[in-house]
């Protein structure tokens, strides 16, 4: 009987995506969803702030009260910041960086505790094909970062921006569209950034995706306001971009933008985001509140400024310290009730700015149904937005068009 591993996957869609390569590449064991009966459990872990470590670090001792006899093997960025102690302190069997993730089969078999980084140069060439249950498919397009933003950790366990080789991309678009996905999400540690290490662009490998058969939607997962080149300016009216793009802010004052060591600038960041909505874009940002230094006054003009962009979407979180980072040693820092308040703010800010697009929009929406959940279906629409579809026909995987739904606060809704 072949043994079972479970896998435990902390962090962004990067690990997500490395965690299905590795259940794809693994041949001699077993997976379960059981982490009590398994005989090695895998973490693909996350480092991002300090929280993530305590994250990792408290699975860990769940794991080893629940079951002490599992072989607990760690990945992911923490590898690289928690790996070596972690493997010290005897609290797991093996550590390796993703690069090494094809070779998951052999890295469990080790006998002997082991600690492998791998390789932050490395370039992925993993194929995903499917993924089980979803009808929007995840590409990674490239990985690693040549920011440097103040807070952030990314850059030094997932190394310099380096682009996936494109005939890989283009082949696994191929067979997934194949394979009846119709929407592809291009991801990445820095999206943007895809190409220019290749002597490309982001725009042309997307248009080269628009031309395969069954490619009906191509959405970026979130790239920076300086990446929306001219040559990108070109192809916002084509029918196959999403009429939603995620662009990382972080914040909008200008100089909280500064001490984050941020490339965008809030004046240009404006404009760039009145032609994108003059286009018909919904528009989404991540946003970080309390960062050291937000002041009472930076922060009353974030929010004034944020009020006066068009934004439907946001990722906000509080700034959580994440240890050899600059922002770390920053003063005077935010006090936590202070900036959970102000999430608090930016959140319920961005909710009426959705509802109101939403009100606003007078005309089809393009939904790709994906799931079904008490007695609903659920998908979303060209601007990202989420709608819950009333029907007799099983419509999951399905595309609709709806002209008369209606509006609610938390979402639109349909009879179909
Ligand atoms: S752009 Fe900034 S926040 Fe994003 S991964 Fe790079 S350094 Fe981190």
């Amino acid at each position: 009987m072949k043994k079972k591993v479970y896998f435990k996957t902390f962090g962004c869609r990067t690990n997500l995506y490395d965690s299905q390569v590795m259940m794809s590449s693994m041949k001699d064991y077993e997976i379960t969803q059981n982490e009590e009966e398994a005989d090695a459990i895998v973490i693909n872990s996350c480092t991002v702030t300090n929280g993530a470590d305590t994250h990792v670090r408290s699975y860990i001792s769940q794991v080893e009260k629940n079951n002490d006899g599992a072989k607990i093997f760690l990945t992911g960025c923490g590898a690289h910041t928690k790996g070596e102690s972690l493997l010290k302190e005897n609290r797991v069997h093996g550590v390796f960086g993703q690069s090494e993730k094809n070779k998951i089969d052999a890295l469990l078999k080790k006998e002997q505790p082991f600690y492998d980084p791998g390789d932050l140069n490395h370039v992925d060439e993993s194929v995903v094909d499917d993924f089980v249950g979803k009808s929007r498919a995840f590409i990674k397009v490239q990985e690693g970062c040549n920011f440097r933003c103040s807070y952030c950790i990314i850059p030094f366990v997932r190394g310099d921006a380096r682009s996936m080789d494109e005939t890989r991309i283009l082949e696994q678009i191929t067979r997934l569209a194949l394979n009846g996905f119709g929407e592809f999400i291009l991801t990445g540690t820095n999206v943007g950034s895809y190409g220019q290490d290749t002597n490309t662009s982001l725009v042309k490998l997307m248009k080269k995706i628009s031309q395969i058969r069954g490619v009906r939607r191509i959405r970026l997962g979130s790239v920076e306001p300086i990446q929306i080149s001219d040559e990108f300016l070109e192809i916002l009216d084509e029918p196959w971009l999403e009429k939603h793009m995620h662009i990382a802010l972080q914040h909008t004052s200008p100089q909280m933008l500064k001490l984050m060591n941020r490339r965008n600038v809030y004046k240009q960041d404006r404009e760039l985001f009145e032609l994108l909505a003059d286009k018909g874009f919904a528009i989404g940002t991540d946003f970080i509140a309390g960062h050291p230094g937000e002041s009472e006054a930076l922060w009353l003009e974030g929010m004034k400024n944020a009020r006066e962009l068009p934004l439907t979407h946001i990722h906000a979180f509080t700034y959580s310290k994440r240890d050899g980072t600059k922002s770390a040693t920053m003063k005077p820092e935010v006090n936590g009730k202070v900036a959970k308040e102000r999430l608090h703010e930016i959140q319920d800010l961005i909710e009426e700015k959705n509802l109101a697009f939403r009100k606003a929009f007078r005309g089809e929406l393009e939904i790709l149904v994906e799931s079904y959940k008490d007695g609903l279906y659920h998908g979303f629409d060209q601007h990202f937005n989420k709608i819950a579809v009333e029907s007799q026909e099983d419509l999951v995987g399905n595309w609709i068009n709806v002209k008369d739904y209606e509006v609610m606060k938390e979402h639109n809704y349909v009879k179909f």
